[in-house]
């Protein structure tokens, strides 16, 4: 077991109060909590380090390009990429799944081919998409969910045809929790030779990932979501697509020369990379990897099920009480509503005893309606939550149960 009281005192945050209340924070789904080190490393950036990457022949500039591209080698590190060529820093998942629309479906989609995604899918890997058939007539096809809330493996096979030319899919769905098989999706979509990307945004904060083990041909995650800083992300591709595939977008960094003729453009990574990268906060995700590494993410993947299952047993006494989410293989999230109570109303509530949970679609709309419901509350764990702080929610939830009569 991890030393949680020892580990809260790394997130300056952990020790506010709310309301006159000690904060109890479970919207980790939506973004996590900084440990100092990571707030350290980007002041660091600015008060020692601080001159534009790549351009400069001056000190700072050399310094401040070394520890960018040190912190890219950290994220290849961090996900077993088997060259740092393959690291594409962007601004978070979305920007990712975005690029990869863009430049893959510009490349290599073509009216009437395929994209399976799946029924569980965060807005950013639907929406995504959807611009896409505004310039492609790709056709979308879903792959459904079971009873448990897990996906449908054999109905998820139908979906392939000659046309499929992709396979889109949350690693982990940030409203059920449900982990995907997904090196099992990459077998099948492999075997009919249809390449795959992992949104990893909900993975890698609680999962040990090895892209090459995997095999997939992108993943893609946010630096926020993983214990690092706002604003930086990562593409993961396999180096044979990346080199295929056109740039995202034109301006400084990814060319190799200009005329107003014609232009080549750079090498990988950085025909991906127009513009000033956010190089601070690429130094300080690299910082917040180690954090995350120094704790071990097997400790936190099995701390994190302790806690969910110490909340999930105490969470069905409840009486109207119905969770969303029941997969066999699950992350620390509990998505839940009670008979009668809007989940707004519970989510309200809750924030007046300190408790920060997120309540409505989780930018999973098809989800919801898949689900016959317009929203959930939900609480997400990380391996800085206890067990009093789940004591905290059950009994918060029972006060709100008594308010409305339930
Ligand atoms: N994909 C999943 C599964 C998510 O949970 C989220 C955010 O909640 C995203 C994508 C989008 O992440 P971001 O807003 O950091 O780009």
């Amino acid at each position: 077991m991890l030393d949680v009281n020892l580990i809260r005192k790394d997130f300056p945050i952990l020790s506010s109060l709310v309301y006159g209340k000690p904060l109890v924070y479970f919207d980790n789904g939506a973004t996590t909590q900084k440990p100092r080190c990571v707030i350290e490393k980007l002041t660091e950036g600015y008060v020692s380090h601080n001159a534009n990457v790549h351009r400069g022949v001056h000190f700072l500039s050399q310094e401040a390009t070394d520890l960018h591209e040190g912190a890219r080698r950290r994220v290849q590190a961090f996900i077993n990429a088997s060259s740092s060529d393959e690291i594409i820093f962007t601004r978070g998942t979305t920007e990712s799944i975005n690029l990869v629309a863009y430049s893959f479906g510009e490349c290599f989609l073509h009216d009437g081919d395929e994209i399976i995604l799946s029924e569980m899918e965060h807005h950013s890997n639907i929406v995504s998409w959807q611009l896409l058939q505004q310039r492609h007539h790709v056709v979308l096809r879903v792959a459904r969910l079971n009873d448990r809330q897990e996906l449908d493996m054999e109905q998820f096979k139908s979906l392939f045809s000659d046309k499929t030319k992709l396979v889109s899919i949350a690693h982990v769905s940030n409203v059920l929790g449900t982990v995907n098989p997904v090196k099992q999706i990459v077998e099948e979509s492999h075997r009919r030779g249809v390449p795959v990307l992992i949104d990893g945004a909900q993975s890698t904060p609680h999962l040990k990932v090895d892209v090459q083990d995997l095999d997939c041909d992108f993943f893609v995650f946010s630096g926020h979501k993983v214990y690092g800083p706002t604003g930086v992300g990562v593409l993961y591709g396999k180096r044979r697509w990346l080199e295929q595939m056109p740039p995202y977008q034109g301006g400084g960094e990814m060319i190799q020369n200009v005329t107003f003729e014609k232009t080549t453009f750079n090498e990988l990574p950085y025909k991906f990379e127009a513009g000033t990268p956010d190089f601070i906060s690429t130094v300080a995700l690299a910082e917040a990897l180690d954090y995350v590494e120094s704790i071990g993410l097997e400790e936190i993947e099995e701390y994190e099920h302790y806690l969910l299952d110490y909340a999930t047993e105490r969470f069905v006494q409840m009486p109207g009480m119905r969770i969303f989410g029941n997969a066999r293989e699950k992350s620390a999230v509990l998505s839940f509503l009670v008979e009668g109570i809007h989940h707004y109303d519970m989510g309200l509530l809750l924030d007046k005893m300190g408790i920060a949970v997120r309540t409505g679609h989780h930018c999973a709309q098809p989800l919801m309606q898949a689900l016959g419901i317009d929203g959930t509350v939900r609480a997400s764990f990380s391996f800085y939550n206890t067990e009093q702080e789940i004591d905290a929610l059950v009994d918060g939830v029972k006060r709100v149960c008594k308010m409305f009569g339930v």
